[in-house]
């Protein structure tokens, strides 16, 4: 295990506590730092490759630097800004890391080996499911992430590290990123596209563009936004409802942004890019398991040529949702493929585990009394009262 902490690099060039993340910064902003430091410019090169190509540890290291230099980067940035706190799950199945940050908050970050059934058919590759922010302010009510409510964006670096460290964990490269973890990125989106510039540069991680996936609870003005965006990025909806009513009774931002909103925002990106959104469906018993839900989301799907995938719904401590029986599921899906929608169904247990990602944060924060032991007893009731 990687036990590195800033205390444990810093020696003898020594950083203070909450500096920003080397694995944020672009060429040009280091050419920017190479400048402001007198220094000259073939120094940038330098730096840019110990922390990307080289993926050092420490500025301690970074040996073909001068001390001075050194001691002028370790003033402004840390080379890390996450230990890995906790790992559980297998090598074999999905393991969850547990990352604490520099303010002694949690996010969650799940590495899921080579699987079949997921997003886009990457059936040989690992991906990672990271996370946008500590907490959510999205108020899903099946969700554990927003239980907590927000507490804070990562910054750009927080997430690049999330892949770099369970990389160096693991000793393999990830090649697939979904941004499925802990938070919503299009709220965070400066430094959630920061970020991807900087995990598919060449000069950075190097992940493909396509390779890599943002899902949102469905903000319309960013995803319009995000369409413009140069990079060929996927796109998941978590729709979790094909009506209004039922989706609002769920998910409160469907109030801000309703489904015709949302899908017109769609049709804008199927305008700018070739490839299938997907759209993220749970599975939740009584709630939005009806066949004439599967009837209307089979109609949205077609309207925007879009995948459907279908979770049966993860339990989370605290909160009384259920998924339904295994024949109420097929059927489900039986209607979407019956009018023509790709659809697939996700029953695999490495899902239980990156699906109910924010559980685990929740409590190792709750434990160390960093936030109240939240009251699920409130957010439960189903009906238009749990949305107020
Ligand atoms: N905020 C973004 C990114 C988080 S994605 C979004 O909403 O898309 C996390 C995914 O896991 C979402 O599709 C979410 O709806 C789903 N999820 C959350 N809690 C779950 C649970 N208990 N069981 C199954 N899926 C869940």
């Amino acid at each position: 295990m990687q036990s590195e902490s800033p205390a444990a690099t810093a020696a003898p060039i020594t950083a203070a506590a909450k500096l920003p993340g080397l694995l944020g910064l672009s060429p040009t902003d280091i050419a920017a730092f190479v400048a402001e430091s007198g220094e000259p410019a073939f120094r940038a090169k330098q730096i840019l490759e110990w922390i990307y190509a080289k993926r050092a540890i420490s500025i301690e290291a970074m040996s073909s630097l001068s001390k001075s230099l050194r001691v002028a980067l370790a003033e402004k940035f840390t080379a890390r800004c996450l230990t890995i706190a906790k790992v559980t799950g297998s090598e074999d199945t999905t393991r969850k890391f547990l990352l604490k940050l520099q303010d002694g908050r949690y996010v969650e970050t799940v590495l899921i080996p080579a699987n079949p059934a997921l997003y886009g058919g990457d059936s040989d590759r690992r991906t990672l499911c990271v996370s946008s922010q500590v907490g959510c302010a999205y108020d899903c009510k099946f969700c554990a992430s927003g239980l907590a409510g927000f507490t804070r964006n990562l910054t750009a670096a927080e997430i690049v590290e999330q892949i770099v460290q369970v990389e160096a964990y693991a000793g393999e490269r990830v090649d697939n990123l979904v941004f499925m973890g802990m938070g919503e990125p299009l709220a965070n989106y400066s430094n959630v596209t920061k970020a991807i510039e900087i995990l598919n540069a060449e000069w950075g991680i190097g992940i493909g563009a396509r390779h890599m996936t943002v899902s949102t609870s469905g903000l319309a003005p960013q995803i319009r936004k995000l369409a413009d965006f140069p990079l060929q990025i996927r796109l998941a909806i978590s729709l979790h409802g094909a009506s209004d009513d039922v989706r609002s009774q769920i998910m409160p931002v469907n109030q801000k942004h309703p489904l015709a909103e949302l899908f017109e925002a769609l049709q804008y990106w199927r305008s700018k890019r070739k490839q299938h959104i997907t759209l993220e469906y749970i599975l939740i018993e009584g709630v939005n398991d009806m066949l004439e839900q599967a009837r209307l989301l089979a109609k949205r799907a077609r309207g925007i040529h879009a995948k459907v995938n279908l979770i049966p719904y993860n339990t989370v401590d605290g909160l009384q949702w259920t998924r339904p029986g295994e024949e109420q599921q097929d059927a489900f899906r039986d209607v979407l493929l019956a009018a023509g929608v790709t659809a697939t169904l996700r029953r695999e247990k490495g899902h239980d585990i990156a699906a109910a990602c924010g559980q685990l944060r929740l409590k190792q924060e709750t434990a160390e009394g960093i936030i109240e032991s939240p009251v699920p007893e409130k957010r439960i009731t189903i009906g238009a009262g749990a949305v107020s």
